[in-house]
C-alpha cells in the first residue's frame, strides 16, 4: 500500500474537474487574512459565510464545517441518537460511516428506479420499536420525497437528517431543499458542484440543536473553563470559508453551464437502447446538475456497465461507478447481518456509471464522449 501523493499523472478528460473563482477575487480575500491573522476558529470569513450562507439556502441556521462528513456524523451525535437508523446503502461510504461510528445500527431501505432515492413505500415495514430516525440520501441532487418522509416520520416520532451532500442549490418548487427535515448536511469537497476546498454545512431548524453542534464541532467547550460534551474538532477554516464567499457568487452561472452540459448529453442518449438517464420525482424542481449518471441495461445494448467503463479508460475518459459497491457490500459491513433487503439498489449499483460533468466542459468534447458510447454499443 502506497500512502503518498495522490498525483493523477494520466491526459484526458476526468469525471470532474472544480470550479475556482478569478483568482484576483480570492486574493483579496487572502490580503484580508494577512492583514488580520485570523486563520480559524470561527473568524471573520467565516461568520460572513455563514450568513450569506442561510440567506442562499433559505434557512435560520446553518453551520459550516471542515467537510461535510463531519457535519453529518456530530449531527447524529447531537440529536443524541442511539438504536435504529433506516438509510439506503446506494451512496457515499459517508451516510452509513456516520451512522455506525454514532454507533448506531444502520437499516438498508431499497431505494427507487427512477431517481435512486429512498423508496417511502418501503420505509414503515423496516420501522422497529428501535428506530429512531431516517437518514436519506438526496442521491445526485436529485429529492427525496420530501412530503412522504415527513408523513412517516411524525407519524412515528422519528427524525429525519437529509445526507444533502449532492444537493446544494436544488428546490422543490419555490423551497429550498435545506429547510426539509430536523436537518441537513451539505457537502463542499472539491468534487461537489460548490465547494470550499475541503468543506461542509448542516442547516438545522432547532437552536439547541445547532448550539450543540456548534459545541461539538469545537471539543464540546462550552466556555474558557467549561467542557461538556464530548466533541470533535469540524471547524471550517478562514481560507475554505474565503473559497466559498468567491464561488458562492458564480453558482448560479456555474449551475447554468452544468445544465448546458447536462442537457446535451441528455439529447444524445434520448434514443439510444439500454442507456437511461434518472429522473426527479416532480416537475418543479430546481436542479444543480451535479453528476452526470446513466444506467446501462446489459440485456437490452450486449455490453454492460464495466464494458463501457473500460473502453472509456482505454480512450483517456476517466468515468467513474457511482455507486457501486452498495456500502451494505463493504468489507465493513457485509457480515454485520444488517437488516434490510434491497434488490433495485444492488441493479443499479451494477448499471450505472457517472461520466464527465463540469461546468467547463467543452460541449465537443461532451460530443466525443457520446459518440464513443453511442459507436462501443452498435
Ligand atoms: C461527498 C459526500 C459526503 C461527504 O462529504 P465530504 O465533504 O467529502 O466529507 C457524504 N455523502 C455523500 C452522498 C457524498 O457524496
Amino acid at each position: 500500500m502506497s500512502i503518498g501523493k495522490f498525483v493523477d499523472n494520466r491526459k484526458g478528460i476526468f469525471v470532474t474537474k472544480p470550479s475556482l473563482p478569478p483568482f484576483d477575487e480570492y486574493v483579496e480575500y487572502l490580503r484580508e487574512i494577512w492583514d488580520r491573522g485570523i486563520l480559524t476558529n470561527m473568524g471573520p470569513l467565516h461568520e460572513k459565510f455563514r450568513e450569506n450562507l442561510s440567506e442562499f439556502l433559505g434557512v435560520d441556521i446553518c453551520l459550516p464545517s471542515c467537510n461535510g462528513h463531519m457535519g453529518l456524523e456530530l449531527t447524529i451525535q447531537a440529536f443524541e441518537l442511539q438504536g435504529e437508523i433506516i438509510t439506503t446503502p446506494y451512496t457515499f461510504a459517508s451516510t452509513t460511516h456516520a451512522i455506525v461510528r454514532n454507533r448506531c445500527t444502520p437499516v438498508f431501505c431499497d431505494v427507487r428506479e427512477e431517481d435512486c432515492t429512498i423508496d417511502t413505500e418501503k420505509i414503515e415495514e423496516l420501522i422497529s420499536d428501535k428506530t429512531v430516525a431516517i437518514v436519506p440520501v438526496h442521491v445526485y441532487g436529485l429529492p427525496c420525497n420530501v412530503d412522504e418522509i415527513e408523513r412517516i416520520a411524525t407519524k412515528h416520532g422519528l427524525r429525519v437528517i437529509y445526507d444533502a451532500a449532492h444537493a446544494f442549490g436544488v428546490k422543490i418548487g419555490e423551497r429550498g431543499i435545506a429547510s426539509y427535515g430536523d436537518a441537513s448536511m451539505f457537502s463542499f469537497h472539491a468534487t461537489k458542484a460548490f465547494h470550499t476546498i475541503e468543506g461542509g454545512c448542516v442547516a438545522l431548524r432547532d437552536v439547541k440543536k445547532a448550539m450543540r453542534l456548534y459545541q461539538l464541532e469545537n471539543f464540546g467547550i462550552m466556555g474558557e473553563e467549561q467542557v461538556s460534551f464530548t466533541g470533535a474538532n469540524a471547524k471550517m477554516n478562514e481560507f475554505e470559508a474565503a473559497m466559498g464567499l468567491c464561488n458562492l457568487l458564480h453558482f448560479s452561472e456555474n449551475i447554468e453551464k452544468r445544465k448546458r452540459v447536462y442537457e446535451r448529453y441528455e439529447s444524445r442518449f434520448a434514443d439510444l437502447d439500454g442507456v437511461r438517464m434518472p429522473s426527479p420525482y416532480r416537475d418543479d424542481i430546481t436542479r444543480n446538475y451535479s453528476y452526470l449518471p446513466i444506467f446501462i441495461d446489459k440485456d437490452v445494448c450486449g455490453m454492460s456497465r464495466d464494458d463501457v467503463y473500460a473502453y472509456l479508460a482505454l480512450n483517456n475518459i476517466y468515468s467513474r461507478k457511482y455507486f457501486y459497491p452498495l456500502t451494505s457490500q463493504f468489507d465493513c459491513y457485509r457480515d454485520k447481518g444488517y437488516r434490510g433487503d434491497t434488490p433495485i439498489a444492488e441493479r443499479l449499483s451494477e448499471q450505472v456509471l457517472t461520466l464527465p460533468i463540469y461546468a467547463d466542459l467543452e460541449l465537443e468534447k461532451v460530443d466525443h464522449i457520446c459518440d464513443m458510447i453511442i459507436n462501443f454499443l452498435k
